[in-house]
């Protein structure tokens, strides 16, 4: 198998650190709003790799983080914590939030067929070890103390940069205005920060209390769970200016070696050719795609004709266009089954498994189905060989597949309580609003309040 590595900016031939089994850690969602459909093609992009590497015959060990605290409004340092900032936004608790939204991010990926990473791990459940890791930092002479907590010093590692290949030099005498007057270099970064008084998240620490760094959540959960040397690092192109380049020097600083071998990105999604944002409304979710009749399926269909390292153009018009094809190549793979005719499916077969191989060729993978299911006749070996090659497409051509029950959805009553209880807040009337989320939670809907609206979820 060949996967492309960001680091060397080439295929390479995978080779596994530790034999057959291969570690893989994937940087999972802020969990302070809904993820959205851009967010979820990257999460597909990991998924058909996971699926990949299982294909190829590899035991898997794949971790993947939930970032609950540290991840601020600037990927740098400044601004506030995203999750803090939401629950003072939506008036509740950041903890509230973070379930909330983390168990709707695998309601989500399970209608999209994601499979579950052997290992989900929080970071405020990862304290201690983000906290020892910044000490050995420190130990090593990485990282210093300033008011504002500690900072790492990338004029200690020479490597900064090397991932995204940042002209250092050209950046510092360049344009970025620094606001931290007690950071040493323009790129320092922080790796625990104190808290101030009405910080909701802190913890206690040998620096006083205070809260993790994004960055150190990462080295300091994939250290944890895949040890000093394994395969995959993946992510979404954003992460590689900033939060991989902060991750690597975090770890050779404490290791003196790369942690991850391999770093892999998956491209953006656009939307009508721009920016997807929830300041631009764009930033639709999988439910808005439903509202309009649209199925997860139809979503994971439309992102397996894109190369992961490709752009994707999000428009309504394509996904109506993916929906078609979708529902034609479910109606022709079916057609195969229970067939008698005779049909030689090793050619085809063995040009999917190559192009799955080839830096995970999906869109490639995908027009040799094609070629195979529209070949005349009614073959069951051609039936068998879809749902071999859907393993790793994960498209569940399997007739059996039904798509998975829509989840249930609060009827028009709740709908109308809801609406009331948003009209006493409007009013500032918290009494009645508290009231009336009360009684919709006797009668079990938990509501959550976040930026683009209301959660509720049936308990
Ligand atoms: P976040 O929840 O903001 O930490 O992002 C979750 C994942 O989605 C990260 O891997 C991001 O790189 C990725 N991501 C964010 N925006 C997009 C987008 N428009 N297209 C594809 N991936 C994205
Ligand atoms: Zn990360």
């Amino acid at each position: 198998m060949t996967l492309y590595n960001t680091l060397t900016r080439q295929k390479e031939e995978f080779k596994p650190a530790n034999g057959p089994s291969a570690g893989m850690y994937a940087c999972g969602p802020t969990v302070y709003s809904a993820a959205h459909i851009g967010n979820m093609r990257t999460y597909l992009f990991v998924d058909w790799l996971r699926r990949a590497l299982l294909f190829d015959g590899y035991a898997l060990k794949h971790v993947m983080n939930i970032t609950d605290v540290g991840h601020l409004t600037d990927d740098a340092d400044d601004g506030e914590d995203k999750l803090e900032k939401a629950a003072r936004e939506g008036k509740v608790d950041p903890w509230e939030i973070s379930r909330t939204v983390t168990e709707r991010f695998f309601t989500d990926a399970d209608a999209l067929n994601i499979q579950r990473p052997e290992i989900v791990c929080k970071a405020t459940e990862h304290i201690p070890q983000m906290i020892q890791f910044t000490s050995r930092l420190i130990e090593n002479g990485h990282a210093y103390e300033t008011p504002d907590g500690i900072y790492f010093d990338i004029s200690t590692f020479p490597g900064y940069g090397k991932l995204s290949r940042l002209d250092l030099e050209g950046q510092q005498a360049g344009a970025r205005v620094e606001v931290n007057p007690h950071k040493r270099n323009p790129f320092d970064f922080a790796l625990w920060k104190h808290a101030p008084k009405e910080h909701i998240m802190q913890w206690e620490s040998p620096w006083g209390m205070g809260y993790p760094g994004w960055h150190i959540e990462c080295s300091a959960m994939g250290l944890h769970y895949l040890g000093e040397r394994f395969d995959i690092h993946t992510g979404g192109v954003d992460h590689l200016p900033v939060h991989h380049e902060n991750e690597i020097a975090q770890n050779e600083g404490v290791l003196g070696h790369p942690m991850a071998g391999v770093w892999m990105h998956g491209e953006f999604m656009l939307v009508d050719g721009g920016k997807m944002g929830k300041s631009l409304g764009n930033a639709y979710t999988l439910s808005d795609l439903r509202e309009r009749g649209f199925s997860p399926m139809h979503f994971r269909y439309f992102c397996a004709n894109a190369h992961y390292r490709s752009k994707l153009n999000f428009t309504w018009d394509g996904l109506s266009a993916a929906r078609t094809s979708y529902e034609r190549l479910l109606t022709a793979v079916r057609s195969h089954k229970g067939g008698t005719d005779a049909a030689d499916t090793g050619p085809c077969f063995a040009r999917m498994r190559e192009a799955v191989l080839d830096d995970l060729n999906i869109p490639k993978a995908v027009g040799s189905l094609w070629t195979m299911v529209k070949q005349a006749g009614r073959s069951q070996s051609i039936y068998d060989a879809a749902l071999e090659i859907d393993k790793v497409l994960g498209l569940r051509l399997d007739e059996t597949a039904e798509n998975e029950p829509e989840p249930e959805q609060p009827g028009a009553d709740i709908a109308a309580m809801i609406e009331a209880r948003q009209a006493a807040k409007a009013a500032k009337d918290y009494k009645k609003a508290d009231q009336i989320r009360d009684e919709l939670k006797a009668m079990g809907y938990e509501l959550t309040d976040t930026k683009e609206g209301v959660l509720c979820r049936k308990v």
